[in-house]
């Protein structure tokens, strides 16, 4: 056994690992940076295991380190943010990424950003304009808002309107909406950033019209509503309509606000969303102010949308934090040819995958899981096996169907592995491909599995051996 310096003496010097024509060739693809930063992670790690004495002698030959700077640079130079399958079932899934774009978007998307654009300039007058003109009269003529105001994204959206509305001021919220929704995005804690003061009334389970009245008091702002949607309360319950909070609000000269959370554009109640209300009938419930996400139900980019009362939305562009909180032109290049669609209700759901994913039929779900499963048998493992059976997908995105969406699934099972393990190596494809374990099998629904998918994870499969 070679003592530890003896060791140390062998590890490959700098020097000679860069002259190694496979290091050279390394060279011509990669930036030397990476390089050297690989070999110098690679020697690193060798005089780490050396000192710990878990060092394999052979890991010492040239060879040995050189395969491994080769394996670290190309991991190094590998985007972390990557393209994976989204087998899962869940629509709007906030950790891939929820809504994906039309191809009218992503067209608009590239046209825009290719080049320079108006984004605030005014071609009319031949100078300075504002961005936020550019999807305010769409908006404006989908959901009979007078004013539109589109920021960063939701949580902004809500901070933006409070700290305008209310800072230093009591907003009333019911109890049984003070919701959060996952991560940090907590009703009473944005208030608190935005400088509101957060006057709960009622109870979890019920809060009744006098709830919100008797809390009027001088510093009384608004009365704001949380759209509950990511749980569900059952049994003794009840709460107030937006329109009752909304005449209540205004015989007492006080705004009414509503977070809507997904926000949607159309009716959704055929196809089982059954508690959405469209953004324009919460409006017509007489809302002055409501926001929602651009990504979940309405199936753009990454926004958030304000819309309600001119005077006030012009209030909240003057905010000074509402040019933190503002949209860039890729959002609102994606967004306008999203909104677009929407003029016509097919259109919208024909193009819009968010929204396409949601009304596909039963009949379409059962054709195309069939199809990739004979695609998947064709190209079977010998231990491997392929079954459809029946599921339930969910829309996600804090949107709650009655009781999930009935889909198809492709249940795959290997010989000798778990389903968590099959979960593992799956995850570990490239692309990664994310499914679901129910009952100890491992699960992919096809609602959420887009045609180009389905060759990778017919290699995947295969690639079992
Ligand atoms: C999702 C959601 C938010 C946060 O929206 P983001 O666009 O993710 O910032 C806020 N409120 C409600 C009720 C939501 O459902």
């Amino acid at each position: 056994m070679a003592t530890g310096k003896e060791l140390y003496r062998k590890i490959p010097k700098v020097d000679e690992l860069l002259l190694d024509e496979r290091v050279k060739g390394l060279a011509e693809i990669y930036p030397p940076s990476l390089i050297k930063e690989a070999i110098r992670e690679e020697l690193d790690a060798l005089r780490d295991s050396i000192s710990r004495q878990t060092l394999d002698e052979r890991d010492l030959s040239i060879d040995a380190v050189v395969e491994r700077v080769e394996a670290r640079v190309a991991e190094r130079d590998a985007p972390t943010l990557v393209p994976v399958v989204n087998g899962t079932g869940i629509i709007v899934h906030t950790n891939l990424g929820r809504s994906l774009l039309s191809r009218e978007a992503l067209d608009r998307l590239l046209t825009i950003n290719r080049g320079y654009c108006n984004l605030e300039y005014d071609l009319g007058e031949g100078r300075r304009g504002s961005r936020y003109v550019h999807a305010e009269e769409l908006l404006c003529e989908l959901t009979g808002a007078e004013g539109a105001l589109v920021v960063n994204n939701n949580a902004a959206a809500v901070l933006l309107v409070l700290s305008t509305l209310a800072r230093g001021r009591e907003v009333v919220v019911s109890r049984g909406e003070l919701v959060e929704i996952g991560g940090s995005f907590r009703i009473p804690d944005v208030m608190a950033r935005s400088g509101a003061l957060l006057r709960e009334v009622g109870c979890t389970n019920r809060t009744h019209i006098g709830d919100y009245e008797a809390a009027i008091g001088d510093l009384t702002a608004a009365f704001m509503k949380v759209h509950t949607s990511n749980y569900r309360m059952m049994g003794f319950v009840s709460s107030v309509s937006a329109k009752d909070v909304a005449d209540l609000a205004h015989a007492h000269n006080l705004v009414a606000i509503e977070d809507l959370g997904s926000g949607c554009l159309l009716d959704l109640r055929k196809y089982g969303l059954k508690d959405e209300p469209t953004a324009k009938e919460s409006l017509a419930a007489g809302l002055d102010v409501v926001c929602f996400s651009g990504d979940k139900l309405l199936g753009g980019p990454q926004a958030g949308i304000i819309l309600g009362r001119s005077d006030l939305v012009a209030e909240m562009g003057k905010n000074p934090l509402a040019r933190a909180l503002r949209v860039d032109k890729l959002c609102l290049a994606a967004l306008e040819a999203t909104l677009r669609l929407y003029r016509d209700e097919k259109s919208a759901v024909r193009s819009i995958p968010t929204l396409r994913a949601i009304a596909a039929p039963l009949d379409e779900l059962k054709r195309r899981a069939r199809r990739l499963r004979n695609l998947l048998r064709r190209n079977r493992p010998e231990r491997g096996d392929v079954k459809l059976m029946h599921g339930f997908s969910q829309v996600g995105g804090g949107a709650l169907p009655e009781q999930g969406l009935a889909t198809q699934v492709l249940a795959l099972t290997y010989e000798g592995l778990s389903a968590q393990a099959l979960e593992t190596f799956f995850r570990g494809f490239s692309p990664p491909i994310i499914g679901r374990i129910e009952h100890d099998v491992f699960l992919l629904d096809i609602r959420t599995i887009l045609d180009d998918d389905f060759k990778v994870i017919a290699q995947c499969f295969a690639s079992l051996g």
